[in-house]
């Protein structure tokens, strides 16, 4: 957040309209110049010029002007700002409907839900007129905070001011219903529009995804095939990717099914889609036979396929399909860039990596912090630790958390503690610290035997009240989706389950595993941390898996966080042992475990 001082003030602001004629034309140009420059600078997200034009408008009086207020407040929602739109709101001395409008969307936007309501509520007492932008915001909110209630009234509100025909507005609706988990009155919105959008659609799948009725979901988006001509490419792609990221394989390929029988799949959105759908759900093939068949590919498809690539560590893939963009004169993006990178990282090629990246300054692309700090990653993970260091001093943007913290993963595969203490000291000078980063602070403190500083890094993360995210895992099995928790006993074949792992632990020691358990956190000791780490949820799930499929199933799972040191050894043994193939996606990359090894040969 910036400072209040650096703001422009307008206390003492005259506004000085010219009187003369010829003036009069130099006032209305500069109005016209200064909303264009203003709208231009909210497109790129310039902030510090943005600053500048503010200052400039308030030495001219313009802000008093209820449209230029109006894109100052989109600006600042923006650029993330949310607290400078609310500023503007308050200084501005008429406020219409869409003044109100703007401020209510920055805070939606910038996840004030709570914010948005209020200036919502305090709309309504000022007797301003909710339109067809508020009413979204509003339900969005509503949605973020769970509040059914009040989405209730507003859905009242939205009946009798007659927006009930809107097809944004009411998407919104079913939007928010589903989420708030009214999965009838979603559907009974939905049933009720006289038009039907992408937000209406992804509303209606995800709230059936979330009650585990696939069919249900099938059923509708059939339905709306044979009635509804609005369903189009869009709809499909967006339907499509909202099963990619729950990883609902099964409905995906019914979907998958209704594009072919619709010609849609040629489509390169729906292709797209459908790459990252498979290459999410562990089936690398199917995106490729997808990427295959799209006669003309868009950029997007391209980027997905190569992220595919790169989780998969199907890096000289990777690398091929970069080439043939090249040969076919298909110009990369800055994501194109970060997918090479990632691959490179995931391999360890680190001489690859350098060469992507000035290919990169070749192209006239400027290297991000992302980029950054993938190469930095790349570098650290190599053990070229003073090679990442001089990398992140030649930057020529302020290094982020992703940067530093990049470093750091290096420093502690490579037991550089005083460097890990190093890049620890500069994430904390940053302001805002990220819950995951907080525990790798803490450790490098203490490796370095800098336990004041150890201890601090805790106290911000509980004074923060920042949770660690439960590491959850999950088995899908025709359509239901099994999610297991560390040292869970819920699941209705716990003993069978328990039992499975005592028995594969007893052949994995003989087969030479032993338990490492430095990955677990220091609270945790001596036999608990045993215990834990022989239950964690990816492990439960992988038997469920063994008890549950046929032996030449290979058993997918995924987990919502990265899998731990000793569970990869540990998978590489279960693989070994029991003959199967494993495959696990946690939040980073896919692992392949066969026979005794792991696809990402130990670089994840
Ligand atoms: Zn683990
Ligand atoms: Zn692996």
């Amino acid at each position: 957040m910036l400072p209040s001082s650096s703001l422009p003030s307008s206390s003492s602001l005259i506004l000085e309209r010219p009187q003369n004629p010829l003036n009069q034309f130099s006032f209305e140009q500069t109005f016209r110049n200064i909303c264009t420059l203003l709208l231009s600078l909210t497109h790129s997200r310039s902030l510090p010029k943005g600053l500048q034009l503010h200052a400039h408008i308030i030495k001219s009086g313009l802000q008093i002007i209820p449209l230029v207020s109006h894109h100052l407040i989109n600006f600042y929602s923006k650029t993330q700002l949310p607290l400078l739109s609310r500023q503007i709101f308050h200084e501005a001395p008429i406020k219409s409907a869409t003044t109100w409008s703007s401020v209510i969307s920055s805070f939606a936007q910038n996840e004030l839900p709570c914010l948005a309501i209020e200036y919502f509520r305090r709309m309504l007492g000022e007797c301003a007129l909710p339109d067809d932008h508020i009413f979204p915001s509003a339900t969005k909110s509503c949605a973020i905070l769970g509040r059914l209630d009040v989405g209730k009234s507003v859905h009242c509100l939205v009946v009798k001011t007659g927006y009930d025909f809107d097809v944004f507005v009411c998407s919104s609706l079913v939007d928010m219903y589903a989420k708030c988990g009214d999965i009838k009155t979603a559907r009974k919105v939905f049933d009720e529009m006289p038009e039907r959008n992408v937000v209406s659609w992804s509303g209606m799948i995800y709230g059936y995804a979330q009650l585990g009725v696939n069919e249900e979901a099938l059923k509708l988006f059939k339905q709306a095939l044979y009635d509804d001509l609005e369903v189009n490419d869009f709809t499909f792609s967006s339907v499509i990717h909202v099963c990619g990221t729950s990883t609902l394989l099964e409905l995906g390929k019914q979907i998958h099914g209704l594009c072919v029988k619709t010609s849609f799949e040629l489509s390169s959105f729906v292709g797209s889609s459908l790459v990252s759908l498979y290459s999410k759900c562990g089936l690398i093939d199917a995106a490729y036979l997808v990427f295959e068949e799209v006669p003309v590919r868009n950029l997007g498809m391209w980027n997905a396929m190569l992220i595919a690539c790169a989780q998969h560590s199907h890096t000289n893939k990777a690398f091929n399909l970069f080439k043939e963009m090249e040969i076919r004169g298909i110009k990369p993006n800055f994501i194109t860039f970060l997918c090479v990178l990632y691959a490179c990282s995931h391999a360890g090629l680190v001489e690859k990596g350098q060469y992507y990246f000035e290919l990169m300054k070749e192209h006239g692309i400027e290297p991000g912090s992302q980029h950054y700090a993938s190469l930095v990653d790349l570098l650290g993970r190599a053990g070229k630790l003073q090679e990442a260091v001089s990398v992140i001093n030649k930057m020529p943007i302020a290094p982020t958390e992703s940067v530093w913290g990049a470093l750091l993963t290096g420093c502690r595969i490579h037991g550089d503690t005083d460097l890990a203490a190093y890049a620890a000291d500069r994430i904390f000078e940053l302001d805002n610290v990220s819950s995951g980063l907080h525990v790798l602070l803490s450790n490098a403190y203490a490796a370095a035997g800098r336990w004041e500083d150890a201890a601090k890094a805790r106290k911000m993360l509980r004074d923060r009240g920042v949770k660690k995210e439960t590491g959850l895992s999950w088995v899908e099995e025709g359509n239901r989706v099994h999610t297991f928790a560390a040292g869970d006993r819920s699941h209705l074949r716990t003993e069978e389950i328990y039992q499975k792992l005592e028995e594969l632990g007893e052949e994995m020691e003989r087969a030479g595993y032993v338990a490492d358990t430095s990955f677990v956190l220091r609270e945790v000791d001596g036999e608990e941390k045993n215990q834990s780490i022989r239950y964690h949820s990816e492990r439960l799930a992988i038997a469920f898996g063994m008890i549950t499929f046929p032996p030449d199933r290979p058993i997918r799972v995924m987990k919502n966080l990265r899998v731990c040191g000793d569970c990869h050894t540990a998978i590489k043994f279960m693989s070994k042992c029991s003959g199967r193939v494993i495959i696990v996606r946690d939040n980073n990359r896919f692992h392949r475990f066969e026979d005794g090894k792991c696809s990402c040969g130990d670089y994840w």
